[in-house]
């Protein structure tokens, strides 16, 4: 039996590897996670037979042990419940909470020495030496579940990393990527939160269409992958049934297909190193007949320029860079920060951090980098105060 934790399980991708294990045979769930959503999470605990349900928050711990009842499920909340439950022994952990929140739990799974399964790639964003650092330190696995970075991973088995020339991962363009640039300012959260391809959690989904989410992507295969940032290449592919492609010494591009559905790149974590039969949709090339590439235009997509700047800055950037996207990100959900101005609180952020000095800092410990992401996120919310104070 194999030991599963799964730490999101409420989200996009918890409730896709919810999906793929409940149907399958030799799984016992320890540790199941969510947030707010306590029906859905008492609902998989009970369908799963999870030995634990953990909400992050506090105040749902009534609710969520009234749903269990009589169950014989353990029930925790709060913030060091959901670090405990890492400590939890279990042989496969999906890391799929949204956002800086999930590098903590992630970091202290990896303890355990087995495999963490990384969907949240905000913990490579981050801390991306130090995870990977404590992954070596424990003889743990870490394998991508983001689509572009399972797909890198699979063109490269058996392959000498020294014979990679280059790492293309390809962009939908998001919600936007065919508006006039001047219609942009003007974009709803509606808008912004319809993917053209994908179905995810909400705020991954704008981060596609500002391409924050390729930002992250590209310092996430560089952490992933220890290829140097010149080395990753980013195209637009509006079909988004290539997911990424890896270029060779000899000239040769080995690329992954496959339909846009996360169960993908989950099932493969999930029998790595084998390869299992999963439910999704065999592509027809002759019925999709044609795919289609373009260079990004960086004045529509600011945001990949910045993935630039914050690899050359290296040290805590990253960190940064993450959460001052983090709170830009809060402000355009609630309504305070146009879509467009997102990218420039970012950039402000950075700025203001770079000229303290703070920024070139190694990430030598969780506490470094989650006092930066602090830091950052202060920063951010006072440059959008300010913001918001000229606008009006
Ligand atoms: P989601 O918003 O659908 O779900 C997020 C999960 O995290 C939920 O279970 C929620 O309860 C939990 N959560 C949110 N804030 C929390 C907090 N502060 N503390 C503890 N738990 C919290 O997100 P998603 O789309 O499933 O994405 C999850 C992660 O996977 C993200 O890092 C995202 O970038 C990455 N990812 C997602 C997809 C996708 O298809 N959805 C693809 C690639 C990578
Ligand atoms: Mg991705």
């Amino acid at each position: 039996m194999r030991r599963i934790s799964i730490f999101g399980a409420t989200g996009s991708i918890g409730q896709n590897t919810i999906d793929l294990i409940a149907d399958g045979d030799g799984f016992a769930v320890e540790v199941l996670t969510g947030g707010r959503n306590v029906a859905l999470l008492a609902a998989q605990a009970r369908r799963v037979r999870a030995r634990l349900a953990v909400t992050a928050h506090e105040e749902c711990r009534a609710e969520l042990q009234d749903a269990l009842a009589g169950s014989g499920i353990e029930v925790a909340a709060g913030t060091q419940a959901l670090l405990e439950a890492a400590d939890r022994p279990a042989d496969w952990t999906m890391s799929a909470i949204v956002g800086a929140a999930g590098l903590a739990p992630g970091f202290r799974a990896l303890a355990q020495g087995r495999t963490l399964a990384l969907a949240n790639k905000e913990s490579l964003v981050t801390a991306g030496p130090l995870l990977m650092a404590e992954a070596a330190r424990h003889n743990a696995t870490i394998l991508p579940v983001d689509s572009e970075h399972s797909a890198v991973f699979q063109a490269l088995v058996g392959e000498d990393m020294a014979a990679v020339e280059r790492v293309i991962i390809t962009a939908s363009g998001g919600a936007f990527r065919d508006w006039p640039l001047e219609k942009l300012a003007s974009a709803t959260l509606a808008q912004a939160s319809a993917h053209p391809n994908w179905a995810m959690g909400q705020r991954i989904t704008i981060d596609s269409a500002s391409m924050f989410n390729k930002s992250l992507e590209i310092i996430e295969a560089r952490e992933y992958f220890g290829i140097s940032p010149n080395q990753i290449e980013v195209v637009i592919h509006p079909q988004s049934m290539i997911h990424a492609l890896v270029g060779f010494c000899d000239g040769a591009l080995m690329a992954h297909l496959g339909p846009p559905d996360m169960r993908h790149a989950i099932g493969y974590a999930l029998n790595w190193p084998d390869r299992r039969a999963l439910p999704v949709a065999r592509l027809d090339l002759a019925a999709i007949g044609t795919l289609s590439f373009q260079a990004p235009d960086l004045a529509r997509y600011p945001a990949l320029r910045l993935a630039r700047d914050v690899m050359a800055t290296g040290g805590l950037a990253g960190a940064a860079f993450n959460a001052a996207k983090e709170i830009a990100l809060d402000h355009f959900i609630v309504g305070g920060l146009s879509f467009v101005a997102m990218a420039g609180i970012v950039e402000d952020t950075l700025c203001q951090l770079s000229g303290a000095g703070v920024l070139t800092k190694l990430p030598d410990s969780l506490d470094t980098v989650l006092a930066m992401d602090h830091l950052a996120r202060r920063t951010a919310n006072d440059i959008v105060a300010a913001w918001q104070g000229k606008q009006g």
